[in-house]
């Protein structure tokens, strides 16, 4: 059995619900379907997710916001009426969609996670309306209904272990095509709660590990994740195969096709992912399976750049020899619940790197202050503009002379690096350089390990 994902461009609109379909319906083995909203049907276009928003935003700040709801439905109705699904069988859902005021939530926060939810949720239950409707029998079902129980904050929320367990009990027929909506759990309270942005990816793996998928295929709108940003290298190698591992070390960097978080139910339960194109289903795509048994076929599978890190620096001398000094910075970190990302440190410095995006000036200032008076080291620096480039591949393990290859083109170019760490990990190599050089260490790396 195959759980197969569409993303939101893959159901923008009719003629893409269409491609959906026969992509669904050309193999018997996938039988588990993941929705996630309707995308953006041209570049200036809004996602129905960001209309939710506006409109859970509207409902609290008390605004008109029938606009907003009707622009909503309208989406769901082109779908509809490409398929010529009778109008009746949409009233249920605009009915829901209109009723969400009226919903009670613990707090704002719940409202806004449960106005997100219902563009995959709606959308699900329509892909149902159709299937069913070309003869297909299809179910619809919910995060409720299976026990798709998350924790952590309403918008933010993280599936518990309770999930599997209940998921396992989960009965369905070989005949059915189930149809779940992606993106949402729910709380142990009972409240609807959403992953962080892009996770419907994260509902298909929990699916795919939850139901023992022996597939998990993620249908986006690329052919392939490809080895460096086809926006910063001109077309890029498609990555044909790589690890749960090297995917992890660069999304984290900035590979976006796939949602991060979404690795790890698929890791737990060893379901390899294949990333496909919509439109080109008949292209391999991309596979990512467990390290055992993997033959890189490149020394190198990826590069690529995250621009959102900045550090500290701070320097003291003797500082080897003093107990709890990092201690002490982390602890004031934490007070401001800022997690930090590396801490390469020599004899007498240390710099700590962070997402940027944690922190406005006003915490800077903060958290620099508490250092300077709690630590008082002989200098502290706030680093504004690193970049991360991630260099990744299982093919690097064990090899000589990778770190000349990565570096000598760099040198080439003039390009400083302030900071090199060889992870723990021995498949991928840290190179910090200043944001403003970070698209040209990619290229030049690329390109010599790329070069034919
Ligand atoms: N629709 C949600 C978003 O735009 C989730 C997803 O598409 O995966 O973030």
């Amino acid at each position: 059995m195959k759980v197969v994902k569409f993303g939101g461009s893959s159901l923008a609109d009719g003629e893409h619900f269409d491609q959906a379909i026969k992509i669904i319906t050309a193999d018997p083995q996938r039988r588990v379907i993941v929705t996630s909203a309707p995308g953006k049907r041209t570049a200036d276009d809004t996602k129905v997710t960001d209309l939710l928003i506006k409109y859970a935003q509207q409902v609290i700040a008390g605004q008109p916001f029938q606009k907003t709801v009707d622009q909503i439905i309208n989406r769901y109705t082109a779908i509809a009426d490409y398929f010529n699904v009778p109008q009746d069988q949409l009233v249920p859902l605009a009915k829901r969609l209109n009723e969400l005021p009226s919903w009670r939530f613990p707090n704002n926060n719940y409202l806004l996670a449960a106005f997100k939810a219902h563009g995959e949720r709606l959308n699900a239950q329509l892909m149902t309306i159709i299937l069913r409707q070309l003869g297909y029998e299809a179910r619809f079902v919910t995060p409720e209904q299976v026990g798709l129980r998350v924790t952590g904050t309403p918008n933010n929320a993280s599936v518990t272990p309770e999930a599997y367990s209940l998921l396992d009990r989960f009965a369905f027929n070989d005949s059915e095509l189930l149809v779940f909506p992606g993106f949402y759990g729910i709380t142990l309270a009972g409240h609807l709660a959403t992953f962080s942005r892009g996770g419907s990816d994260i509902t298909g793996a929990i699916l795919a590990r939850g139901l023992h998928a022996e597939c998990y295929e993620n249908f986006t709108d690329v052919d392939a994740i490809y080895a460096a940003n086809p926006a910063v290298v001109d077309h890029p190698q498609p990555i044909a195969k790589m690890t749960y591992r090297e995917m992890r070390e660069l999304s984290y960097a900035g590979f976006s096709v796939f949602h991060d978080e979404a690795l790890i139910p698929a890791i737990q339960g060893n379901v390899p992912i294949n990333v496909k194109n919509t439109q080109h289903p008949e292209k391999p795509g991309t596979l990512i399976v467990p390290d055992k048994d993997f033959q890189p076929a490149d020394i190198v599978t990826g590069v690529v750049s995250g621009k959102h890190f900045a550090a500290i620096y701070l320097h003291k001398y003797l500082l080897n020899k003093e107990t709890g000094f990092t201690l002490r910075i982390l602890n004031i970190l934490a007070r401001h619940n800022v997690s930090y990302e590396h801490m390469p440190s020599g004899i007498d410095d240390i710099t700590i790197i962070l997402d940027k995006n944690q922190v406005d000036d006003q915490l800077v200032d903060t958290i620099c202050n508490e250092i300077q008076e709690e630590i008082n080291p002989d200098q502290l620096e706030w680093i504004d503009n690193y970049a991360i480039t991630m260099v990744v591949g299982e093919g690097m393990r064990n090899r000589i002379g990778v770190i000349n290859d990565i570096l000598a083109p760099l040198a080439d170019q003039g390009i400083p690096v302030p900071i090199i760490n060889q992870g723990a990990s021995r498949i991928s190599i840290m190179i910090g350089t200043y944001d403003r050089d970070a698209d040209n260490a990619v290229r030049a790396i690329y390109h010599r390990f790329f070069a034919n």
